[in-house]
Formats: C-alpha cells, structure tokens, sequence
C-alpha cells in the first residue's frame, strides 16, 4: 500500500493551498477528491484575490500572504493574472466619509482616492455620476478561477510530485488510515479541506461551527462592443457589506441608507463586483441566501437587481447574458474560518466566507507550520 506523508481530502483551493505549502516542506503528498474535476467553489468564482476589503486582523493578513504566493507561483503554473487592483466606485455621499476612514487606517496603505477622470483610465465604461469618490486599491489579483485551478493542480503534480486521486470519495479518516471509494490509502497526517460538505467526514466536529451554507447567483456578461476594464470594479453596495469598510464607525451612515434605499439589495446579500475575462466578457455577481440546502434554482429578480446595480455604475450599451450559474460556499456565524483538531495529526480546514480564493495560501501555510513546525 503506497505511505504518504501528508494526504489531503479536497482539490478546491483550500486543499491545494495545504498541497502546495506541504510540498515546499519536502513532504510526499497525495490529494483526494471525489469529483473527477473541480467542481465546487473554487472554480465557479470570480478569480478574485482580494486584500483591500477584507476584515480587519487575521483576514487581511492572510490575504495578503496569500496575494504574494499567487504572485509567486502564476508565471511558473502558467496562469494569466487578467487584472491587477480594485476600483471601487461609489454615488452616494455616505460613502465618501468611509473611503476617506478607510485610507486612514494601515489597511489602506497604497490605496487612494482617485478623481473620476483618473477612474475611468482605468474604467472607460465607469459612468461619471457613480464614480464621484473612487477607491482605487493596487493589492488585488484576478484569475480565471475555472482554467487557473486545473493549471494549479498540474502545476504541483509536475513540480513537486504530487499524486491526485480523483474520482475517489473519501468516507472515513483515522491517522494513517483513510478510507476511500478506490480503497485503503496510508498517510501520516491528513488534511480535510471538504469545502461546503460538512457531512461525509467528520461530521460532529464539523457541526459544532454551527456551518450552514450559502448560495451566490452569479453571471457572464458580454458588452456589444469590447470595454476595457483593467481593474475589478466594485460600488457603494461592497462598502456595506465587505467587513474592512462595514465595521469602520464611519459606515454606520453608509449602512443605513443603503437598507432604506437599497432594501431588496440589502436583503438578498447583494452587491456589485464585476471581473473581465480574457475574451473581454465580464464576470458579473453576487448575491447571498443562507440555507443547510439551498434550493438549486436562480431567481431572475435577483440577477435582475445585480444588472440594474452594474448598468448604475458600467454604461455597457447592448450588453447581453451568456452564462448564468449557482455557486455555494460553507459559512458560519462570527468567523471566517476555522480549523479544528481532531488529533495530533488530523486537522479539519473550512472558509466559512467568502474569501477562500482569497486567502487559502496564507491558511495552509499556517496549517502546515502548526503540524511540522516553523520552516527553518
Ligand atoms: C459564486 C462564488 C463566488 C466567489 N467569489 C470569490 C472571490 O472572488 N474571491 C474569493 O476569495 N473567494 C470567493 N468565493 C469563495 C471561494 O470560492 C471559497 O471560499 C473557496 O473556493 C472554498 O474552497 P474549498 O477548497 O474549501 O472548497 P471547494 O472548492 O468546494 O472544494 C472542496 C472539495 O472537497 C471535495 N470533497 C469534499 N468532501 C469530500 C470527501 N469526503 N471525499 C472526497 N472529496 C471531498 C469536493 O469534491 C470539492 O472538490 C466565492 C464563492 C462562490 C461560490
């Protein structure tokens, strides 16, 4: 029976993030995974790796971590990075007070305030009225999620050597005993990175982070005529809810109006962030419902308030919907992520908001220095 060192349960980018800081460490790893090919959240995202936004703390830190290892590692994997930085445009005066709060902080180093002008060099398709106090963030990376994480898997199979067992559910794990669909494997210590499945492994552990799990509607947007956007764009709905700016004093203010103004918005987990593919269409999202089993169907009202949000802030003339998908992720009350320890060599690694793409290098950095130790 082959050994491994260190297995991991899950290929989404959790796992692959521990594959990869184990394999720096010199460890033999094998990945397990049930599908055949990704298929769960990490590759039905926006590719966006997002620092500026992110909470204050452990989740900013580990964004920007995990922001320099992408950095590190897209040439050598062959991932294009198709956007660099964030322009948040916002059109309602209480947002000028939390931009400005935000810039004061540490988190808001290298970041600024842009003029519309200057905006809209980077956004042509910015509209002037909904660009009247810009952020503008150079932290952010944006990756085509659903070729990058296969480019990704590939990229550690042949540099570092690591075995991916796909096709294969995992049912049961017991140091060095894992039990699989495609039988017995043997590993030292495991990982499970088992993304929004809180049931098949582990599961009284896992249901004491009281997880539920949460449904996005997402959509590709192509323009009639190719608009260049070399940033993500965000609007004043991103302000209220990614906690970096909602948990300033400042945007009490911001918050309110939004939940009287914006109230369908508010109350279906909307707000704007448009991506741009290589073929120049646009990846276009979000909204957020919580559920144990979100129901599988896209509501049109919804994507409807997500496009009138996007034709407030992109004047996009004839643009039109090509693709429209459903997109779950674990998430839990008051924390972002946790990882639990069922024995000393058997740790549990869930993002429970979503932020994964964001800061799994940073995570399974972590992980692998608490079971091995500080790197010499
Ligand atoms: C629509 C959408 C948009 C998002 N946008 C962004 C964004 O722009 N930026 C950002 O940072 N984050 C974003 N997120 C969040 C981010 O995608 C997630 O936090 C991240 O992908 C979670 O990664 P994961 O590896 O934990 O989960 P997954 O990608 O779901 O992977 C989990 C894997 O575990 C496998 N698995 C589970 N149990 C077993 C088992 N018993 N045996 C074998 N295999 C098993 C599954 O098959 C799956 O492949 C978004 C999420 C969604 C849904």
């Amino acid at each position: 029976m082959p050994h491994y060192d260190i297995a991991i349960v899950g290929a989404g980018i959790v796992g692959l993030a521990h594959a990869l800081a184990a394999a720096r460490r010199g460890k033999r790893v094998i990945v397990i995974d049930r599908d055949a090919q990704a298929n769960g959240a990490s590759v039905r995202n926006f590719g966006f790796v997002t620092v500026t936004g992110q909470q204050a703390g452990d989740c900013w830190d580990k964004a920007r971590r995990a922001r320099d290892i992408w950095a590190e590692i897209v040439d050598e994997a062959g991932i294009d990075v198709l956007q660099r930085g964030l322009l948040l445009a916002a059109r309602l005066d209480e947002s000028e007070a939390v931009i400005d709060a935000f810039l004061r902080t540490p988190m808001g180093e290298g970041c600024e305030r842009l003029t519309i002008d200057e905006a809209r060099r980077l956004a042509p398709a910015l509209r002037p009225e909904a660009g009247r106090f810009t952020l503008y963030s150079p932290h952010e990376l944006r990756i085509e999620s659903r070729t990058a994480i296969p480019l990704l898997a590939r990229y550690l199979e042949v540099k570092y050597d690591i075995e991916f067992r796909r096709s294969t559910a995992v049912s049961a794990v017991e140091p060095p005993r894992i039990e699989t669909s495609t039988g017995v494997i043997e590993a030292e210590t495991v990982v499970v990175c088992p993304g929004d499945d809180f049931k098949s492994l582990l599961a009284d552990r896992i249901a004491a982070y009281n997880v539920t799990r949460c449904k996005l509607q997402m959509m590709r947007v192509v323009p009639a005529q190719r608009v260049s956007l070399s940033t993500a764009v965000m609007s004043d709905l991103g302000l209220g809810r990614y906690l970096g700016y909602a948990e300033l004093p400042e945007a009490t203010a911001l918050k309110a109006r939004l939940d009287r103004e914006f109230k369908p918005e508010r109350e279906n987990g909307i707000h704007l962030i448009v991506t741009q593919s290589e073929d120049g269409s646009l990846i276009v999202g979000d909204s957020h419902h919580y559920s144990e089993t979100p129901d599988p169907f896209g509501l049109e009202r919804v994507d409807r308030l997500t496009l009138d949000e996007m034709d407030a802030v992109l004047n996009l003339p004839g643009r039109f919907i090509t693709e429209r998908w459903i997109g779950t992720y674990a998430s839990a009350p008051n924390r972002w992520r946790f990882t639990d320890k069922p024995s000393d060599a058997l740790r549990v690694v869930v993002v429970t908001a979503g932020c994964g793409a964001s800061t799994a290098f940073g995570i399974g950095e972590e992980t692998i220095e608490d079971l091995y130790g500080s790197a010499a």
